[in-house]
This record gives C-alpha cells, structure tokens and sequence, in this order.
C-alpha cells in the first residue's frame, strides 16, 4: 500500500491504510496497492479548460450551464454535462438539450496564456527529473513518461535493465510533484485539474477520464481488463459518438463484448481500426510519448515549369513568398533572424544563400530586402561564372526551377519586441 496525501504532498506510512493525512489531517489521501513498477505514464487534464476558464472570470456565470464556442461546442461546463452537452456536439443540439444554457464566444488568447503557465510549471520538472519525458498533446493535456533514466527507442525494449530504470523514491517524487502541480492550479490559477496514472498512455487517459474532475488515480495493467469490460466503448480514445453508435447498431455497448470478439471478426467491421480496437479493449498501447520541439524555422517554396530565366521576375516571386511567409509567421506570432534563400538551377545544383541579422523579424518587406540581395548576388556570381571568352553570358544556361525562402532562429514575437522595447529604453 501506498499512501500520498494529494494536500500536503507527504508520502505517508506505507503499512498503514489512513483515512486521513497524519501530517495535515487533509482527507485528500489517494492510496494504491499496485506496483509502483509498472505505472510510469502519467497523464495531466485540466477539467472542462475553456468553460472553467469562463466560470473563473465571469463568477455570476457560476451555477449556470455554460458551453463555449459558436457551431460546435468547444468545452461545456459540468452543469452543462448534466443536461447531455458534450464537446464535438453541434450547438443547436446543445441548445435542444438545455433551453437554458449559456453560450459563451471563445478567447482563445486567454486559454492560450493559462497554457504557457500549465508548460512552464510542467517543463520545470524536468529541473529535477531530466530524463523525463513530456508531451503535450493539446492545448490542456499532456502526457509524461517517468519510466526510464534513458532518452529513446530503449523505453520500447521488452526489458529495462534497472539502471534504465527511474529508480522507485524517484517515481514517487514525480507523483508527489504531479499532485502538487494540481493544487498550485487550484489555488493559483483556479482551474481544475485531473491526473491518471497507467503503465501506457491510453490507461493514463482513460484513468483521467474515469477521476475527473480534480481527480487522481491509478489504473494498473492488472485491473485494466476487468474495469474496462464493464465500461462503455466510448471511454476509449478515438471512439466518439459516431463510432460508439455504429457499435451499437452491431449491439456492442460494453467493452466486454469488444474484448469477447476474436480480432479477425472485428476486421471484417473495422478494417484498420480493428487491430487498435482489439487491442484498447484490453488496455494495451504501445504508443510512446513524443516530446515536441518547438518548430526552429519555416519555409515557403515555388517550382517552376519551364524554368524562370528572367531577374525580374523571379525578385516578383520572391517578394510573393516573403509575403506568405510573413503572413504564416504573423499568425504563429513568431520572428527569426536569419534568412535563407534556396534555389534550384536549370542544371538542378541548388545554391542556398543564408543571411542573419542581430534582431528578429517578422515583416515582409524586412525579410524579402535581405532574401533580395541573396538572390542579387546568386544571379551576378552566376552570370560571372557564365560569361564566355567574348564577354557574353550565355543566358540560355541561367534558368531556375525553384525559388525558396526560410527563416530561422524563430522566438515568439512578444519576447523578440520586449528585448527590442528594452534595449531602445537604455538607448535613451
Ligand atoms: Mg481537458
Ligand atoms: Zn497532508
């Protein structure tokens, strides 16, 4: 047995089942008899994140039922839940089915700020755990893997040798920060949290799912058949309304009758889907966490057929992709420092020219000037080159059949202008 309390974040006496926390009295005591061995995804779910997120800044909305979005329902509060509303559902239905709800219009600037908060206390830690691994699979969830000491395909081995292994007083301070990221929300932030710990991501998910909200709890690979046989396939990831009604056309409303199918009668139904349906019934994923980097540059290109052989208009082309690149860097709000142009010639070598200035930009005008004279100097060196004994460039030979621009060294705009804003303030 063992015994954390989810207030005080003490891992208490082992031997003991306690009602209630020796250290702070909280009740708030999650227990669990598994192996600690074989639990090592864990899976972070803010509750209801955009309807809660509502509720925190509109109080009087509080006892009402909310859903968020305008043709779809985006994320409806948990009053709302109790009248059938559902995310995914299309808002007139919602509507049908509670009269009286709230529709609230989405800001996604604000979901957007409570996400970096959620990452940055999630990515700290990894101060103390470095190996552990973390995915963030959308803007309110997120996935981390404290099951190795190693980085890579070792995780997928059959066996860890234990060196491999996150050793077990290092796991339980994982659950014991976990726990504590959960409270800091609540109290901080005001926003619920749910935590579900498996061996794999799918029982971490599904052990969300089955806690929330402001939940925590364990779902073991040994318990994971029988839970699962009782529940309805909808709780399985990637089985939504139209799928779970398709499955009951075929008279399928528990996981057991799923886990009763041989996999080769559900094939016959479901094709691809059957192998992943087969195997969720019981549990089993074999998918790992995917740790993202944060994209570094963006890119835009052209081809052309026949070849382009005038200066004109390829600067023309050039200055349309800056354009779209500037836009796409806009949307994202980010901003590099360095430019590459990229070309391919007639002769199909490909030159690329790179240039990096000392402060990020983001603006067409600013990155087509830099990728201009690139494209400048690649045209001149390559008329030079060209040029015959008498003078003449032998132009036939100076076609282009790509035109591409990149930036790189991205950051987020907002950091790149507060350093800008800074350094103009010493300057004056
Ligand atoms: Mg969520
Ligand atoms: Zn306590």
């Amino acid at each position: 047995m063992h015994n954390l309390c989810l207030s005080c974040q003490s891992s208490l006496d082992d031997k003991k089942h306690l009602a209630f926390c020796t250290l702070c009295g909280s009740g708030r005591i999650f227990r669990t008899n598994e192996n600690l061995e074989q639990l090592k995804v864990a899976h972070i779910d803010c509750d209801s994140f955009y309807a809660q997120i509502e509720k925190r800044d509109h109080r009087q909305w509080i006892a009402e039922p909310i859903a968020v979005g305008k043709m779809v329902v985006l994320s409806a509060c948990y009053i709302a839940r109790m009248y059938g509303v559902r995310a995914g559902m299309p808002m007139f239905e919602a509507r049908a089915l509670c009269p009286i709800l709230r529709i609230v219009q989405p800001t996604f600037s604000k979901y957007r700020s409570e996400n970096l908060i959620l990452r940055q206390v999630v990515y700290a830690l990894k101060n103390h755990h470095p190996k552990l691994r973390i995915e963030f699979a959308s803007i309110d969830e997120c996935w981390l893997d404290f099951g190795t000491q190693s980085n890579g395909s070792i995780r997928n081995s059959p066996r860890l040798t234990e060196q491999q292994k996150m050793p077990l007083t290092a796991r339980k301070k994982v659950w014991q920060e976990v726990s504590a990221i959960q409270n800091k929300f609540k109290q901080e932030r005001e926003i619920s949290i749910s935590v579900g710990i498996g061996e794999n991501k799918l029982l971490s998910k599904i052990a969300v799912r089955c806690c929330k909200p402001q939940g925590f709890a364990v779902l073991s690979t040994a318990k994971a058949k029988n839970f699962l046989a009782q529940q309805s396939p909808q709780i399985l990831p990637g089985v939504g309304r139209v799928t779970a009604q398709r499955l009951r056309q075929q008279g399928i409303t528990r996981i057991s009758q799923l886990q009763a199918q041989p996999l080769w009668a559900l094939t016959q139904r479901w094709g691809r889907f059957a192998e992943q349906l087969h195997n969720m019934s019981f549990g089993k994923d074999k998918s790992s966490i995917f740790e993202k980097y944060k994209r570094k540059s963006n890119s835009i290109e052209r081809t052309f057929s026949p070849c382009i052989y005038n200066r004109n208009t390829m600067q023309n082309e050039l200055k349309g992709l800056c354009h779209k690149l500037a836009q796409q860097l806009q949307k994202r709000n980010e901003a590099g420092r360095t430019i590459v142009l990229k070309l391919r010639r007639k002769d199909l070598s490909i030159v690329s020219r790179t240039r990096s200035i000392s402060y990020p930009i983001s603006d067409s005008r600013q990155i087509f000037n830099i990728a201009a004279y690139n494209l400048d100097n690649e045209i001149s060196q390559s008329e030079n080159e060209r040029r015959g004994a008498d003078n003449s460039i032998r132009k036939s030979q100076l076609g282009y059949r790509l035109i591409g621009v990149a930036i790189k060294s991205l950051q987020d705009k907002q950091h790149s202008t507060k350093k800008h804003i800074l350094v103009q303030q010493s300057l004056f």
